[in-house]
């Protein structure tokens, strides 16, 4: 065991962890846009059902190194 603790994740984006986006937050359990969304019945259905989809889908996918062209493509989701 390494003594290590997990990254947290971020609860409204399922996909990445937690990258302290918020105004003086240490982590999802002080954060006010999660206490936001986790308290609007809408919002967190809504963040429910991107959790199911990204669990059914797995992982975003991205090119693995820049087109030849040079030029940014748009990853569609
Ligand atoms: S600060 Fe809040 S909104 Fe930003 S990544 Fe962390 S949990 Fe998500």
């Amino acid at each position: 065991m390494s003594g290590r603790r997990p990254d947290a994740r971020c609860p409204l984006r399922p996909e990445e962890p937690c990258t302290l986006c918020q105004l003086d937050v240490t982590g999802p359990q002080d954060c006010p846009l999660v206490y936001l969304v986790m308290t609007d019945d809408e919002l967190r259905a809504g963040t429910h059902r991107s959790r199911l989809d990204f669990a059914n889908r797995g992982p975003a996918v991205g090119p693995a190194e820049p087109p030849a062209n040079g030029h940014a493509q748009r990853v569609e989701r």
